[in-house]
């Protein structure tokens, strides 16, 4: 592929979707997706059966049926989420993926991430604190940091990458969703994150399994002092990796410069082998899991900062497993 592609929508100098411009960025750029997955601005949701004196019948001595209404309102439930969707670019060339970048030139991506998570943190969170060391904005993302008129629950910083994942364009870039709603994945880790704190006097499940994997050395597949990558005991996919703060981490914004020179290193080292292990340019879903925006002092602090590989081949370059879209 060439370095600059005049149809892509994410080289530096190009017009996007909407008619903006892109600015002759150097290394990320962040902007408000042209298509958002969700608004900031959303419709209320509306029941479409008429609630109230129809809501139950008394029926037999039984008790109650619900009728046809009523049964709906009880079963087809459904709200509005709120949110803002961005894009970030992870190169400036049109011809580069992570696994193509030295790690020194993804620090820029995960400051980046953190310039963003650190602008939507609730002013109330504990984090707010370490936010504040957070380094600051340098570039072009300004129009990005100022904080949402709405407070989001969480931020789900991703790559869909290749088109076997469905991405469309070529050109290197991940997508933050942050939305009202805490997502399903990180909701059930949560709970179990705040459960095993309970139980083990403060312990953190994911700072001990780090630690249990680096003494097993069964499954590490990378590590330095931050941090280790394995193949988790739980993996569904082939290939599947989680890359796992090695002590006790809540997100981003907890990380010094050496910590983020790591997760850089962490980070070119999976997507590395990756490539190298079917000599192609290998597809995967890769997300950070880390504390919500909001959340009470028992859900930050039990948050561990990690970052998921879903990788959907199989044996070969062209072999897929299908399991999410
Ligand atoms: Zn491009
Ligand atoms: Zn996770």
């Amino acid at each position: 592929m060439p370095e600059y592609d005049p149809s892509c929508y994410l080289c530096p100098g190009n017009k996007r979707a909407q008619g903006d411009i892109n600015p002759k960025y150097e290394s990320t750029f962040i902007f408000v997706n042209d298509y958002s997955a969700v608004k900031e601005e959303q419709a209320e949701y509306q029941q479409d059966d008429e609630l109230g004196s129809t809501l139950v019948e008394k029926s037999q001595p039984l008790g109650i049926i619900l009728t046809s209404a009523g049964l709906s309102s009880v079963l087809l439930k459904a709200e509005p989420v709120t949110g803002k969707c961005y894009v970030v670019t992870f190169s400036s060339m049109h011809n580069l993926t992570l696994a193509d970048l030295k790690s020194p030139e993804i620090i820029p991506i995960i400051s980046t991430w953190t310039q963003l998570y650190t602008a939507h943190i609730s002013p109330k969170s504990p984090l707010a604190q370490a936010a504040k060391r957070t380094i600051l904005p340098s570039d072009d993302h300004q129009n990005c940091l100022s904080r949402p008129h709405t407070q989001y629950r969480y931020m789900q910083i991703f790559e869909n990458k290749g088109a076997a994942m469905g991405c469309s364009n070529p050109h290197p870039h991940g997508q933050i969703w942050t939305t009202t709603g805490l997502p399903e994945e990180p909701a059930a880790e949560q709970e179990q994150l705040m459960k095993y704190r309970r139980e083990n006097g403060g312990a953190n499940l994911l700072e001990d399994y780090a630690k249990l994997e680096v003494e097993k050395e069964e499954r590490v597949v990378f590590k330095n002092e931050t941090f280790v990558t394995v193949c988790p005991w739980w993996a569904v996919w082939p290939f599947e990796l989680v890359i796992v703060a090695r002590r006790h981490k809540r997100a981003l914004v907890d990380f010094d410069d050496k910590e983020r020179r790591n997760l850089a290193e962490a980070i070119a080292d999976v997507t590395r082998r990756y490539d190298n292990l079917f000599e192609t340019h290998f597809p995967y879903s890769m997300g950070l899991h880390q504390a919500p925006l909001e959340g009470t002092h028992d859900e930050i602090e039990a948050s561990h900062f990690h970052i998921h590989f879903y990788p959907p081949l199989l044996r070969s370059a062209t072999v897929r497993k299908f399991l999410v879209g």
